[in-house]
């Protein structure tokens, strides 16, 4: 196949699909379109400790790789409109791409509290310049206040304490990690936090933050407040979907998309943290992830589905994160779940296994030092995309292996 492919959005997904079309034969023209002045580079390790020294972006690939594959990577330009009838995209700086078939691969950009503008002490962690700005901060005896029990502001908190900075979360849920993880878990992680010497605030609303030339304060609903000498917004992310919103494509929660990740127009895809589709593997039930593994597989499967192939999208949601030595694993989707077998791993690891009423296994949980879960947590993923109803007396014992489950 020939033609025009723009891709819009030059992170792991937009990147991973570029390439994807080149391995999959394309021979037409490639252009991958980013806002950010680095080439793609990863997300997770903005907030992971790493040895000593600034952050340096960890690339998706190095500048000769776009090069051989005859990728055009524009960095540092942001496409302003879509000109659908004319199939034509607007630029920053007033230049213009056509297409045949384009990718919107924008991703998501952390939500910000209402009524609350920027300010120099309050920052978020989403790109490259962010985690700079962060880490220059994080030194010993630094106050820190993350605003946010949620997985980045754990990690950074994490982060924060190996540094030797001081930390205080505030919450607004009675737990930390409400909206993804089972309570179980969940305390675990507090666990590992509190004994790390991480100050802790839970059902902790904040009602307004102020902040002088060098201290801020964050207020709480009960009247108390915290004051540091930054904070960090971890509460979540929005999708960036102006561009389809003003060209009219179809938003849910997200760029909605159908299974083969086409758009409302079929020759619109969108892929990654900015859309929203339906899974198969849960009744359709139309989801949006933010997480680095569905980004890179959507990547390549809408190259397929640009060049025509029509591959539905068929992961199992996976999800990973690293706080202090305790790496936490999520497969599946746990909504429907009614119940949950626990299995002790060893080495103080442990697994959920989340089930339906039916028996089901629709999602698996863990968390433990070092690499202990992943293993179990892979079978897991794989008795959750076989749809099996595996008996909760095996899945609970460590004697019986998940593999053998599988082959029942
Ligand atoms: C700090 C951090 C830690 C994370 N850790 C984990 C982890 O441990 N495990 C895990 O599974 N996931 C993790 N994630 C999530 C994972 O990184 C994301 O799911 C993944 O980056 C999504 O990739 P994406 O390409 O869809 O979007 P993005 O990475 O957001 O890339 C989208 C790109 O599009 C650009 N763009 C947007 N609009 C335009 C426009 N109009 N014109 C041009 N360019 C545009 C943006 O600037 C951005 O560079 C983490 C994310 C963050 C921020």
């Amino acid at each position: 196949m020939t033609g025009e492919i723009v891709i819009v959005g030059a992170g792991l997904c937009g990147a991973r699909a570029a390439f994807a079309l080149r391995e999959r034969g394309f021979s037409g023209h490639v252009t991958l379109v980013g806002e950010e002045v680095h080439l793609p580079y990863e997300r997770p390790p903005l907030s992971k400790p790493s040895t000593a020294g600034p952050p340096v972006p960890q690339l998706v690939a190095a500048r000769q790789a776009y090069d051989d594959a005859g990728i055009e990577l524009l960095t540092g330009h942001c496409v302003t409109r879509i000109d659908r009838a004319a199939k034509r995209l607007v630029l920053s700086d007033a230049g213009s791409l056509g297409y045949d078939r384009l990718l919107l691969a924008t991703g998501a950009r952390p939500r910000r509290l209402p009524n609350l503008t920027a300010s120099r002490l309050l920052l978020t962690l989403r790109t490259h310049g962010d985690a700079e700005r962060i880490a220059a901060r994080l030194v010993p005896g630094r106050r820190l206040v993350v605003i946010g029990g949620g997985f980045i502001g754990l990690e950074l908190s994490a982060m924060a304490r190996q540094a030797g900075a001081e930390v205080t979360v505030v919450e607004g849920q009675a737990r930390l990690l409400a909206r993804a993880v089972p309570a179980e878990i969940a305390a675990l992680v507090e666990a590992r936090h509190r004994q790390a010497g991480t100050r802790i605030l839970l059902d902790a609303g904040v009602a307004a933050i102020d902040e002088t030339e060098d201290e801020i304060t964050v207020s709480l609903v009960d009247g108390t407040h915290v004051t540091g000498d930054v904070a960090v917004l971890g509460i979540g992310a929005v999708p960036n979907t102006e561009l389809a919103e003003a060209a009219g494509l179809w938003l849910e929660n997200g760029i909605a998309v159908d299974e083969y990740l086409t758009s409302s127009d079929p020759d619109i895809f969108a892929a990654g943290d900015c859309c929203s589709f339906p899974l198969a593997l849960y009744g359709n039930k139309r989801i949006r992830l933010e997480s680095w593994r569905s980004a890179q597989d959507q990547g390549s499967l809408v190259a397929a589905n640009l060049l025509g192939a029509r591959s539905p999208v068929g992961h199992v949601p996976w999800f990973w994160s690293d706080q202090f030595d305790l790496t936490l694993q999520i497969a599946g989707l746990a909504d429907t779940a009614t119940r949950a077998v626990r299995r002790e791993l060893g080495d103080n690891a442990v697994i959920l296994f989340h089930l339906e009423e039916s028996g089901r296994l629709v999602a698996a949980s863990a968390i433990g030092p070092g690499n202990t879960v992943a293993r179990d947590v892979r079978l897991a993923e794989m008795l959750i995309a076989a749809r099996a109803y595996p008996d909760p007396l095996a899945l609970a014992s460590p004697d019986i292996r998940l593999k053998s489950l599988l082959a029942a």
